[in-house]
């Protein structure tokens, strides 16, 4: 679906990404781990197109019948939501996508039902819970039908039971055919969610392999201490 070749990304001085060479395939359930700095979250904004690459090419393919490229959400570890009713912050998002106006109450309502947010239509979105939040976010992205979900530490901010409920949610895009990339510090994550995984060091992808294969090893020296818990 996508494909970054040799992409390097430059802040200035600060080299985030170098030289990366990476493919998003259709179905992929694709976890980027590793250290604070080591470049998930400018890997996930350049996949998605969010940033320019200093160096390198992206290439997206056509999807489906299409010549377009896959449709795609991205979500972020706190939540960007209107100050509206939750509501209004998924018929916002149909407006946006440009579903016409008699198409968008029932998908609101599927989206609602799914996100198990139907009690709160009515309520401020900033007044809900911070898990209720995210999964009001995660709600925004699937009511649009994205082929392609992007999710940046989506549960890094919330307690346990808020983590679980966003993993279900999480889960059960992927069963639908949402192909999902998603950065995280939780490896329970990974082996609960992932079928890939994508370790980076400074900007680096460092071992690119399924998820067994990754727990099991052998693993370059940095990967092994991070999966030990020696890295943060
Ligand atoms: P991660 O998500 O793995 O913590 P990031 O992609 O956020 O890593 O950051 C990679 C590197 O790029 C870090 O050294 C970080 O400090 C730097 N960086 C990220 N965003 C910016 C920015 N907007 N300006 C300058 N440096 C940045
Ligand atoms: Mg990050």
């Amino acid at each position: 679906m996508i494909q970054l070749r040799r992409a390097t990304v430059r802040y200035g001085a600060v080299t985030a990404l170098r030289e990366v060479n990476l493919q998003v395939r259709p179905g992929d359930r694709l976890a980027l781990v590793g250290a604070n700095g080591s470049g998930k979250s400018t890997l996930l904004r350049a996949l998605h197109g969010l940033i320019d690459l200093t160096e390198g090419h992206r290439e997206v393919q056509g999807w489906g019948a299409s010549t377009q490229g896959p449709a795609m959400a991205m979500l972020f570890q706190k939540p960007f939501l209107l100050n509206l009713s939750v509501q209004a912050n998924l018929n916002l998002a149909l407006w946006l996508r440009g579903v016409p106006r008699h198409e968008r109450p029932a998908r609101v309502r599927d989206a609602l039902q799914k996100a198990r947010l139907s009690d709160c239509a009515g309520r401020f979105a900033r007044a809900l819970s911070g898990g209720q939040q995210q999964r009001l976010a995660l709600a925004r992205a699937w009511v649009t039908r994205p082929d392609l979900l992007f999710l940046d530490e989506p549960t890094a901010s919330l307690d346990p039971g808020a983590k679980k409920d966003v993993e279900r949610l999480i889960s059960e895009f992927a069963a639908e055919g949402v192909t999902v990339v998603m950065s995280t510090h939780n490896l329970g994550q990974v082996k609960r969610l992932a079928t890939r995984v994508a370790y980076l060091e400074a900007g680096q992808v460092q071992v690119d392999c399924d998820v067994p294969a990754f727990f099991e090893g052998p693993l370059p020296a940095e990967a092994a201490q991070f999966l030990r818990g020696e890295r943060i």
